[in-house]
């Protein structure tokens, strides 16, 4: 049977990965995985739903049962994709979308080398801060963590597929449904060529 092919959003924080995913979500037939995190529920998230929210106890015993894809330490939080959902629904020919930090963006691609992965820019670093100012989810403090943090991730970006700049929201989200077709479109003429007879 076919599988599904499996596209990373990444990026840093504030460059609009969740807002991207939602788009495309509403465009497009994939399945958006659901991580597991440590991090406190914030107002407006929904359990199960933005998040499975475990405690760090429970997150660990995950790692040693080997039930993470990939899972990384993102300021004093723990964040991990669940390996079992992501894993049976590219089986069942499914595609899968995960919105993930660069650290576990790259340990998916080592395990899972034909993951599609799209680094996500904004257009300026001042941009950048401004709008992790502006969407007010983060202290100063995890502000500059997380201005700090975006360094070494653009570092990684060249290690992508695509880079995809969130200027205009919509221009970006259209970039990105066009990978995502192109893509699809690619890999079943591959497999159409590996079945014909000759
Ligand atoms: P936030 O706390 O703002 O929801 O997320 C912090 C960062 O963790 C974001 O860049 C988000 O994309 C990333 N993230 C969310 N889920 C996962 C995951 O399962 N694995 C990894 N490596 N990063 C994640």
């Amino acid at each position: 049977m076919k599988q599904g092919v499996l596209f990373i959003i990444s990026g840093p924080s504030g460059t609009g990965k969740g807002t991207i995913c939602n788009e495309l979500l509403k465009q497009e037939k994939m399945f958006l995985s659901v991580s597991n995190t440590t991090r406190e529920r914030r107002v407006g998230e929904i359990d199960g739903v933005t998040y499975n929210y475990v405690s760090v106890e429970e997150f660990e015993r995950q790692i040693d049962k080997g039930g993470f894809l990939e899972y990384a330490k993102y300021g004093s939080n723990y964040y991990g994709t669940p390996r079992e959902p992501v894993e049976s629904r590219l089986q069942r020919g499914e595609n899968v979308l995960l919105e993930i930090e660069p650290q576990g963006a790259l340990k998916v691609k080592q395990q899972i080398s034909d993951a599609v992965m799209i680094f996500i820019i904004p257009p300026s670093m001042k941009e950048l801060k401004k709008r992790l100012e502006e969407r007010g989810r983060e202290t100063k403090e995890q502000i500059d963590e997380r201005m700090e943090a975006s360094k070494w991730e653009f570092s990684k970006a060249a290690q992508y597929n695509f880079i995809c700049v969130n200027d205009k929201l919509d221009e970006c989200v259209e970039r990105v449904r066009a990978i995502i077709h192109d893509t699809v479109k690619e890999r079943g003429l591959i497999e159409n060529l590996l079945k014909e007879n000759y």
